[in-house]
């Protein structure tokens, strides 16, 4: 059918938002704190005209731990869904340095150690890899696992894993809908193989925006992981079952400043905000209820990043948004842009 997977309080796609501790810099410059949140449901905005409410399925406050952010989440659940052949999607929406990669990632340092269960490091992504490897060994079916890391750039694709490919075209066929073209896809035997993906690729992203003399938080990086499964069926008919994760960490959503940005880094931005434009309006097409079934113009072809992400976005697939927000009342533009954006989402 053409109805999202319910989840839990059956909404498609579950909207969190994470506060993160004001930094020595703000704190030392006299900011203070624009939110307060009331209960994990609901926060207020403290703006210069009153106070405005907002609504989510789940607030982290700044001292929510790593792990419990992966538990509330409920990334584990769009895991099993994984497994189970669906695909699914963990965004994490923000300006930059509102912790987008810490919340993701977490400290690269730890990446290569025997477990990721460290409340001040360890991110969902290596959290996720752990939980996965666990449940897979409890199950039935074996499974092959196989990953790939990109990133968008300026509405063009690169592959983080193969760096020196330069840009890759995006593809649509009738089996696999769009795909990106000659992108390297590693087998992983392990969870130590698929933490290497992760690391090689964050690496890849950070030197090679060095390279092109840009910066890492204009470009959105997506993390694929396949579950490919054999089923046989009662009648001994055996198929193959494909299940996806896509861990994505968005450019930052920071808006346009008319002044700074000219000529090439003008474009840029107008390509950020597109694809995030476009992102949300994809998004809220498929989470609004009243379009169920109707097949509403979904405009997945307006950026790359909906393009690649459409067989995630939509049908019975699965995703959880994670919005970052710094509660600095200097960025409380930003913030409250970030909190809209969210809404809309939901
Ligand atoms: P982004 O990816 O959104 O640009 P980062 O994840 O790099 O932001 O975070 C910016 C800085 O803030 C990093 O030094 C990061 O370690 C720190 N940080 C972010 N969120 C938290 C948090 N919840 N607790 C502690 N430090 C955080
Ligand atoms: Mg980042």
């Amino acid at each position: 059918g053409s109805s999202m997977l319910e989840q839990e309080g059956g909404e498609s796609i579950r909207v969190c938002i994470r506060i993160r501790p004001l930094n020595q810099r703000e704190s030392s410059t006299g900011n203070s704190s624009c939110i307060d949140v009331q209960n994990p449901k609901n926060l207020l905005l403290k703006m210069k005209g009153g106070m405005r409410n907002y609504t989510f399925h789940h607030i982290f406050d700044v001292d929510a731990q790593q792990g419990e952010v992966f538990s509330e989440t409920g990334v584990h659940s769009l895991l099993d869904s994984a497994l189970e052949g669906y695909s699914c999607t963990a965004f994490a929406y923000g300006q930059t340095g509102s912790g987008k990669t810490y919340s993701m990632a977490g400290v690269e340092e730890r990446f290569g150690r025997q477990d990721y269960t460290s409340d001040e490091t360890d991110g969902i992504i290596p959290r996720a890899i752990s939980y996965v490897w666990q449940r897979m060994a409890s199950r039935q079916e074996r499974y092959f696992v196989k990953s790939g890391f990109f990133e968008i750039y300026n509405e063009q694709v690169r592959d983080l894993l193969n760096p020196s490919s330069g840009v890759l075209h995006c593809r649509w066929n009738a089996k696999q809908g769009f795909f990106v073209e000659e992108l390297m896809i590693v087998d992983c035997t392990n969870i130590d193989d698929l933490i290497a993906v992760l690391h090689e690729g964050m690496k890849n992203r950070k030197s090679g925006s060095h390279e092109l003399n840009a910066d890492s938080s204009r470009s959105h990086s997506i993390l694929m992981i396949y579950f490919i499964s054999e089923i046989t069926s009662e009648d001994g008919h055996s198929f193959k079952r494909y299940g996806k994760m896509y861990f994505v960490d968005l450019a930052g959503s920071e808006r346009l400043k008319e002044t700074k940005s000219q000529g090439d880094m003008l474009n840029e931005t107008k390509n950020i905000n597109k694809s995030l434009f476009t992102l949300g309006k994809v998004i809220s097409a498929l989470g609004d209820k009243k379009n169920r079934g109707l097949k509403p113009h979904v405009p997945y072809r307006d950026s790359k990043l909906t393009m690649v992400l459409m067989d995630s976005l939509g049908g019975s697939s699965r995703a959880i948004m994670i919005a970052c927000v710094s509660p600095a009342n200097a960025y409380i533009e930003e913030t409250t842009s970030t909190l809209n954006y969210a809404t809309r989402a939901m």
